[in-house]
């Protein structure tokens, strides 16, 4: 059957504009290789524990399988209240001025946010090397992203955040521990940008997505440590390994809570609800020897090519970011093309930024399929 309607023609330009060559490029060269050495994932490597897998079976089989209120379910709300509460002294209570939403993802979180606070001329900063969708969210918001380069040691301190902020600054956009880098910021550089934000009056959006993953004596320090004027966006698909679970959720100031919510009633209703259920006690979960397991990855990792190649020792998430040596006269795309022959896949550092100077490995892979991955690309760069 053919088609009779052009749908080209039909599409938004915020869809057109959306940029995906990059990573295909990565996943193309997947195709060739017989038995590759995946270290191209941002997925967790150790399976879902068993308690959130039987708490998931238990919601379905008890029925909890239909909607849920808008901002989630109400156990839920009250599990992260308190773990929030735990973590960095938040208190929920009536006039508080704060409240939590469940989201789809940790990028569904950002999206509505995004959507609430981002209008055309509007202006929000990320930092690059950025997670991909960072971009694409303000650019669908119809806003402007601009780029707060943290080369080369990639911490988006509060000193390289103010010349960027204009009357158009709505909000910033802060990713630690970071992905693609690793890099986590000290108590001090969250709290500096915390201050530079308010001095200003704009709205810190803090995604902590890795907040569990930091490897030791390095400790994370959340911005709403700070003040409760942030936005903090969390989720359970990497710390869980349930990524395809599509749980996250936003903590921060009520009324725009409320507008995301609004948002979220109008789109996707809720998160899915057998699932908020199943991660009710996650934070009973212990998270120690995952953690450890990706510490003693990173160190394989710095172990391996820390004397090659320029790298920041990552201090939390489950990537590396080093730059390609410059005296290969190679760009990110061409070594991990290069690196691809070989069977080892990776991505490319201008899919996570404007350079393409780096390359990132996830170290979330077994052991030993880490440590010949590693050996062919010490190989390929000495
Ligand atoms: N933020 C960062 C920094 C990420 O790396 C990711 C996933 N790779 C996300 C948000 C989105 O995660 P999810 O929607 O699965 O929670």
């Amino acid at each position: 059957m053919s088609s009779s309607i052009d749908i080209e023609r039909l599409l938004a330009p915020r869809v057109l504009e959306i940029e995906t060559s990059g990573i295909r490029r990565a996943w193309a060269l997947a195709t060739s290789c017989v038995d590759p050495i995946n270290l191209s994932i941002g997925q967790p490597d150790f399976p879902v524990p068993d308690e959130l897998k039987m708490a998931a079976i238990n919601a379905i089989d008890n029925d909890h399988n239909g909607y849920t209120q808008t901002n989630g379910d109400a156990k839920l709300l009250c599990s992260i209240e308190h773990k929030l509460a735990k973590d960095i002294g938040w208190s929920f209570g009536e006039d508080s001025g704060i409240s939590t939403m469940v989201t789809s993802g940790t990028a569904g979180a950002l999206a509505l946010a995004c959507l609430a606070l981002l209008g055309p001329s509007d202006e929000i900063i990320i930092p690059d090397p950025y997670f991909v969708i960072y971009p694409t969210l303000a650019r669908i918001a119809e806003a402007k992203s601009v780029l707060c380069s943290t080369y080369p040691d990639f911490r988006m301190t509060a000193e390289k955040i103010e010349p960027l902020i204009t009357s158009k600054t709505k909000a910033v956009l802060l990713n630690s521990p970071g992905n693609p880098t690793g890099a986590v910021l000290t108590s001090n550089e969250v709290e500096a940008v915390v201050k530079l934000c308010q001095q200003h009056g704009i709205l810190l959006i803090s995604d902590e997505i890795y907040d569990e993953f930091i490897f030791p004596p390095c400790s994370h320090a959340s911005s709403g440590s700070f003040s409760q004027d942030v936005l903090i966006i969390r989720g359970y698909s990497k710390t869980y390994g349930c990524t395809g679970w599509r749980l996250g959720y936003a903590a921060g100031p009520s009324r725009l809570i409320d507008e995301m919510s609004k948002l979220q009633q109008q789109t996707f209703v809720c998160a899915p609800s057998a699932l908020q259920r199943a991660v009710i006690n996650a934070y009973e979960v212990d998270l120690k020897p995952m953690i450890s397991r990706f510490s003693a990855r990173r160190d394989m990792v710095v172990d391996a090519l820390g004397d090659v190649a320029e790298l920041t020792i990552p201090e939390g998430a489950f990537y590396a970011f080093p730059r390609v040596p410059e005296r290969l006269g190679m760009s990110g795309s061409d070594f991990i093309e290069m690196a691809a022959k070989q069977e080892v896949l990776l991505i490319q550092g201008n899919v996570f930024s404007t350079k393409d100077t780096h390359f990132r490995i996830s170290f979330a892979a077994s052991n030993d399929r880490l440590e010949k991955g590693l050996s062919i690309l010490r190989s390929l760069m000495v």
